[in-house]
């Protein structure tokens, strides 16, 4: 089995050779441009010192700024990073925002800290990784494991080594923050929310009645719930969920309002007394119309794909699919929604948090999502046509409008000396 960078190459590949790009360029854009480890100490609870291993790839940066997430979860490692890195050059470039790619992660499991300790761990990092970030150079965000408060520390972090005059303009020197230290309105929900925004273009071109669906999502942290939530809201209905302590199931339907509050209680969904105990395999193979992965890489292969029976697949996680999984569902008829499209409203709207921090404005929360629907679909409606005009699939067409960009911008800047 292909490790999860050597599936993003594969997918670069594929869009290349449509593209028959010129082999140099090929090769410059399947290595990140930048890439950072950094190991340092902080203290924990205990009065011990624990030391940590965190990273910051820089994909690309042609089209503007690095930005990306960052991730903290015990299996981080660098391949994942340099992959993730790359996904979001080719996300920035599909949703036409004027930012590269990067991504960083700490490898450590965060539940097992406790919340002064990830803010120590949050800060060491950020000193760390010094003026390798910056407003108007490489701009981190949340990804799985991080949030908006800790978002704050960093931004709170990097403002305290900046000069007396500049504090403020580096406000924008991470998106995700929470709205009172100046995040944007609608940037929580924004990645569901982007998701749901590609599933109604989809339901529009297919005349699919949303209000008749059923869906289930894989991961239940920040994409899934927003996704489940905002598409109930839709009249779907949510038949199965899984994230790490287990999967469920009811035909009736899960409310994922209720669903939040049962766990944040226990820590994670298992025994929810509203809905059935179900296995790995089950919460595969029972019938929907919507699948949606949101949670890590590789969890549609040759193993899952053969049991799902399902219409679409919309990628709130990044890299959900393996390249057997995905050739097994699209043989089948099945349609994706790739991650590159269906999980960009998060760094969309990191952008209109970004453009907010450096006009000093604050946005209502309509004009955020009014300006999401109108990417979202447009992005949605220009990877179509590319895949009916040359008969691709969606992944690869997506992502052949996205390296055809860059293309261009490196055909007119040409490349130093
Ligand atoms: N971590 C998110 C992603 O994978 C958001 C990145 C951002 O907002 O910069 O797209």
């Amino acid at each position: 089995m292909k490790n999860v960078y050597e599936i993003a190459q594969a997918q670069l590949d594929r869009a290349c050779s449509f593209l028959k790009l010129d082999e140099s360029l090929q090769l410059i854009l399947s290595q990140p441009k930048n890439e950072l480890i950094v190991n340092f100490p902080v203290l924990m609870d205990n009065g011990e010192y624990q030391l940590f291993k965190g990273y910051r790839i820089q994909h690309n940066n042609i089209m503007g700024p690095y930005k990306g997430g960052i991730r903290y979860h015990h299996e981080v490692h660098l391949d994942e990073v340099k992959a993730l890195a790359a996904w979001m050059t080719w996300k920035c470039s599909l949703m036409e925002i004027p930012f590269g790619g990067a991504k960083g992660g700490i490898k450590f499991n965060p539940r097992e800290h406790s919340s002064q300790e990830i803010e120590r761990i949050t800060r060491r990092f950020t000193h760390a990784l010094g003026g390798n970030i910056g407003p108007d150079h490489d701009i981190p965000a949340p990804d799985m494991g991080t949030n908006a408060q800790t978002m704050v520390w960093m931004m709170d972090t990097y403002m305290n080594n900046a000069g007396q005059g500049e504090k403020n303009a580096v406000r924008g020197i991470v998106t995700g923050k929470s709205v009172t230290s100046g995040g944007s309105l609608g940037r929580n929900k924004a990645t569901g929310q982007g998701l749901v925004f590609a599933v109604k273009a989809w339901a529009d071109e297919f005349s699919f009645d949303l209000s008749e669906a059923s869906f289930s999502v894989q991961g239940f942290g920040n994409v899934g719930y927003h996704a489940a939530e905002l598409l109930s809201r839709e009249g779907s209905r949510l038949k199965c969920v899984m994230d790490h302590t287990g999967s469920i199931f009811s035909a009736q339907g899960i409310d994922p309002v209720e669903l939040l509050k049962y766990c944040k209680e226990t820590g994670g969904i298992k025994g929810y007394p509203k809905a059935e105990e179900i296995d790995r395999d089950t919460f595969f193979s029972t019938e929907v119309d919507i699948f949606i992965p949101a949670a890590l890489e590789m969890q549609i292969t040759a193993e899952t794909a053969p049991m799902m029976n399902v219409k679409l697949v919309a990628e709130g996680a990044n890299g959900p699919t393996d390249l057997d999984g995905e050739q097994l569902l699209l043989d089948r008829g099945v349609m994706f929604l790739p991650d590159i499209l269906a999980n960009a409203g998060g760094v969309t709207v990191s952008y209109f948090e970004w453009l907010q921090n450096r006009r000093a404005e604050a946005w209502d929360e309509e004009r955020v999502d009014q300006r999401l629907q109108l990417r979202m679909t447009k992005a949605y409606k220009t990877m179509r046509s590319l895949a009916r005009e040359h008969g691709l699939d969606n992944r690869t067409a997506a992502l052949a409008y996205s390296v055809k960009r860059i293309q261009v911008v490196y055909e007119e800047r040409g490349i130093f000396p």
